[in-house]
C-alpha cells in the first residue's frame, strides 16, 4: 500500500480523500494557493505546500506537482475532479516520475476525453448512441444536414466539453449557422481544442449514469445508478440513487452496457459511464467520466461500498474484494449541492464571509464539506461549499430527511442554494418522483422561494455558544 499520497485538489473533494487515506494509514500531503491558506483541508492533511503562482496555476501546474510529489516522497497522487483529473498528459507525466496516478491510464482518460472516440467505441460494442454526426462536423453545411434529417432543436457539443461547458441547442437552421462558429471559438478557449458534434436533442430525459470499479485483473462491477436529472444550465445540482424509474431489467441491462464500455478501453480505477434515458424507455450513452465524480456520495450511501477508498486500493494494484453479486442497494439516497450561489440572480456565484455555521446531523445524515464559521469564500474556484447527503429506507423518508436537514442548516454570511433546495423539498412533482432534466425550467414557482431558513435566535445561540468555546 502507498505511504503517502499528494492530494492535487483543494476544497471539499480533498477532504473527501484525507478522511479515506486516515482510515487505511496512509500519511497525506495537501497543495493550496494563497487564496487557500485558510482552508479546512490544509490543517487537515500531515503536510501542505503552497504552489503557485496565483490562485489556480499551481493546481495546473503538472511540473510543479510531480517534482513536489517526488521531492516529499509521495508515491502515489489523488487528482480528485476537475483541475487535472481528465488531463492524460498529467497522468502520462506521474507515469514517467515513477509516481502512481489514481485514476485510469494515460489512454484510457485520452479516449473518454473526447466525446466523438467515446460515442465511436461505444457504438462499436454495441451500445446505444444519442443521434449525432458521424465523428466531428467542421462545415456548417454538414451540420445542417444532419439537423435536417433528424429535425429540430438539435444540441452542439464540443468534443473536449466538461462540466456543462460547450453545450449549446439550437432550434433552427438560422441558429444553428450563427451558433456553430462562436461554439467553436468557445471550445478551443475553454478546452484548448475547438471541434465540435451534433446531436439530436432528446425531449425531457432523465440524467442516468452508472458507477464503475475496475481493477488492474480484468475484474469491473457497477454499483448501480444515480439519477441526475435536476439540472440548471446542464450542471447538475441534485443527484438521488438508486432511479425511481429504472426497472431492475433496465438497470442490470444499462449496467452490463456500462461495464462494457469500459472494458473496451481496459479501464481501471472508478468511472462514471453517463446516458440518456428517454420518455419511451430508450437509453443512450453520452459520455464517460474517467475520474471522482462528485455525487458518489448518494451511491455510497445505499450500497456501503467507499468509492475512494477503492480508488486507491485499485491504483495499489490489489483485486476488487467485491464482485457483482455482493452489490446491493438500500434505501434511497440524495444529495443536494450547497453551493456559494444565487438562485433567483441566475445562480449567480457569491463570495463573502461565513457569519455563523451549523451543519445538520442526526440518522442518515452525511456532510462533505469544507466551510465554517469565519471561512471566507474565495472567488477563484467554483461554487461549491458542502454536499449534504441523506439516506432514508424508502423515496418518502429520504425526501422528509432532507428538508428537516436543510431547516437544519444554518450557513450565514453568503446566499446559498439552501432555502431553494429546500423548495424543491416541498414541490409536489418532486415529492411524487416525476422529474426529468426539464425540471428547473417547468417549475418556475420554485424561485419564490422563502429566503429565511432558520429563526434568528438559533443563529444567536450558535454564535454565542462558539465564541464561548473559542473564549476558552
Ligand atoms: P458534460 O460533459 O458537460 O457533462 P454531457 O454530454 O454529459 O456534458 O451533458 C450534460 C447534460 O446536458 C446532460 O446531463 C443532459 O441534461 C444534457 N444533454 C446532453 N446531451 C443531450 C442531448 N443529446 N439531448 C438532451 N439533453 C442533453
Ligand atoms: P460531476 O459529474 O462529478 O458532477 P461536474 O461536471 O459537475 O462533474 O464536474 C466536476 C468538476 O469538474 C466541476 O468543478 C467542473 O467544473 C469540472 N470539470 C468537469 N469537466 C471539466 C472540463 N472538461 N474542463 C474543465 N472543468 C471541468
Ligand atoms: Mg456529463
Amino acid at each position: 500500500m502507498f505511504k503517502k499520497i499528494l492530494v492535487a485538489n483543494r476544497g471539499e473533494i480533498a477532504m473527501r480523500i484525507i478522511r479515506a487515506c486516515r482510515e487505511l494509514n496512509i500519511a497525506t500531503a495537501a497543495i493550496y494557493s494563497e487564496a487557500d491558506t485558510a482552508g479546512i483541508y490544509v490543517k487537515k492533511a500531515d503536510e501542505a505546500y503552497l504552489v503557485g503562482p496565483g490562485p489556480v496555476k499551481g493546481f495546473l501546474d503538472m511540473e510543479q506537482i510531480v517534482s513536489l510529489a517526488k521531492r516529499i516522497g509521495a508515491d502515489a497522487i489523488h487528482p480528485g475532479y476537475g483541475f487535472l483529473s481528465e488531463n492524460a498528459q498529467f497522468a502520462h507525466l506521474c507515469r514517467a516520475y515513477g509516481i502512481t496516478f489514481i485514476g485510469p491510464s494515460p489512454q484510457a482518460i485520452h479516449l473518454m476525453g473526447n466525446k466523438v472516440k467515446a460515442r465511436e467505441l461505444a457504438k462499436e460494442v454495441g451500445v446505444p448512441i444519442v443521434p449525432g454526426t458521424d465523428g466531428g462536423v467542421t462545415s456548417v453545411e454538414d451540420a445542417l444536414a444532419f439537423a435536417r434529417t433528424v429535425g429540430y432543436p438539435v444540441m452542439i457539443k464540443a468534443s473536449a466539453g466538461g462540466g456543462g461547458r460547450g453545450l449549446r441547442v439550437v432550434q433552427s437552421d438560422a441558429e444553428l449557422r450563427e451558433s456553430m462558429e462562436a461554439a467553436g471559438r468557445e471550445a478551443e478557449a475553454a478546452f484548448g481544442d475547438g471541434s465540435l458534434f451534433i446531436e439530436k436533442y432528446i425531449d425531457r430525459p432523465h440524467h442516468i449514469e452508472f458507477q464503475i470499479l475496475a481493477d488492474q485483473h480484468g475484474n469491473i462491477i457497477h454499483l448501480g445508478e444515480r439519477d441526475c436529472s435536476i439540472q440548471r444550465r446542464h450542471q447538475k445540482l441534485i443527484e438521488i440513487a438508486p432511479s425511481l424509474i429504472l426497472t431492475p431489467r433496465l438497470r442490470a441491462e444499462m449496467g452490463e452496457a456500462a461495464i462494457a464500455i469500459a472494458r473496451a478501453v481496459d479501464y481501471d480505477n472508478a468511472g462514471t459511464v453517463e446516458f440518456l434515458l428517454d420518455q419511451e424507455g430508450r437509453y443512450y450513452f453520452i459520455e464517460m467520466n474517467p475520474r471522482i465524480q462528485v455525487e458518489h456520495t448518494v451511491t455510497e450511501q445505499i450500497t456501503a461500498i467507499d468509492i475512494v477508498r477503492n480508488q486507491i486500493s485499485i491504483a495499489a494494484g490489489k483485486p476488487l474484494d467485491i464482485r457483482q453479486e455482493d452489490v446491493t442497494l438500500q434505501g434511497h439516497a440524495i444529495q443536494c449541492r450547497i453551493n456559494a450561489e444565487d438562485p433567483r440572480n441566475n445562480f449567480r456565484p457569491c463570495t463573502g464571509t461565513v457569519t455563523a455555521y451549523l451543519s445538520p446531523g442526526g440518522i442518515g445524515v452525511r456532510i462533505d464539506g469544507a466551510v465554517y464559521k469565519d471561512y471566507t469564500i474565495p472567488p477563484y474556484y467554483d461554487a461549491l461549499l458542502a454536499k449534504l447527503t441523506v439516506r432514508g429506507r424508502t423515496w418518502e423518508e429520504a425526501v422528509s430527511r432532507m428538508h428537516r436537514s436543510l431547516e437544519e442548516y444554518v450557513l450565514r454570511g453568503v446566499k446559498t442554494t439552501i432555502p431553494f433546495m429546500k423548495a424543491i423539498m416541498e414541490e409536489p412533482d418532486f415529492r411524487a418522483g416525476r422529474f426529468d432534466t426539464s425540471y428547473l425550467d417547468t417549475h418556475p414557482e420554485l424561485f419564490n422561494y422563502d429566503e429565511r431558513t432558520e429563526p434568528e435566535d438559533l443563529v444567536l445561540a450558535i454564535s454565542a455558544a462558539i465564541a464561548a468555546y473559542e473564549g476558552l
